[in-house]
């Protein structure tokens, strides 16, 4: 039973592109109510359940309160943008890094399409740098956005440290016109000598 009906759109994008496996660590960001992090808990197998497979990783924040998820490390009422709330994602995943970031986060709709993009499009910036600082080599990022004219610098953003960039749009967003996914697959790592 998922707390609510976006499981689907991460379902529909995991049943695509089988980025989620058992013994990955997972960020998802925006995660209240809970039901991507109850998909990712599965397929990364981070209750141990199975105890043949890897055990994984997800960490999961919101803003909102997010009620406890059986196999979660859970950051309610924590805004992702925040350097103190990043710090304490850093201290919990001690010296390791992540395989999968995901972001299903969005600001409240104002109504105005513009101001809505340039919000959702700040979100994505955040979770882009924070993606590319703590992920391992070859690791994903799934990032939701609503259309608009920063999608070409978003794209661009991803493809510099991403080997792959996709757009996504799974069958169960339908009804949200403006929402689309961006994947980067196969994190490029950062090169010492390069500052961003
Ligand atoms: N993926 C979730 C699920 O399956 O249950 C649904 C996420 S909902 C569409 C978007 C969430 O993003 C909201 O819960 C909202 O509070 C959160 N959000 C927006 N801005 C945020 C921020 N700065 N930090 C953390 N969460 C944020």
């Amino acid at each position: 039973n998922y707390r609510c009906r976006s499981a689907f759109k991460l379902l529909e994008i995991d049943s695509k592109i089988k980025f989620l496996r058992p013994g990955l660590k997972v960020l998802d960001c925006g995660a209240a109510p809970g039901s991507w992090s109850q998909v990712a808990v599965k397929l990364v197998n981070s209750h141990g359940y199975d105890s043949k497979q890897p055990k994984g990783l997800v960490l999961s924040v919101d803003k909102l309160p997010i009620y406890p998820i059986d196999g979660a490390v859970v950051l309610s009422k924590c805004d992702f943008t925040q350097p103190d709330i990043q710090d304490r994602l850093v201290t919990i995943l001690k010296d390791d890094k992540l395989d999968v970031v995901l972001s299903d986060m969005a600001p409240n709709a104002t109504g105005m399409r513009e101001m809505d993009h340039d919000l959702i499009t700040q979100l994505a910036i955040a979770v882009i740098r924070f993606a590319v600082t703590y992920s391992k080599p070859g690791a994903d990022c799934l990032i939701k956005i609503w259309d608009g004219r920063n999608r070409p610098q978003l794209e661009e953003s991803i493809t510099r440290f991403y080997s792959q960039v996709k757009i996504l749009k799974p069958p169960s967003s339908r009804s949200h016109s403006a929402e689309l996914f961006l994947l980067g697959r196969g994190f490029k790592g950062l090169k010492s000598s390069s500052s961003q």
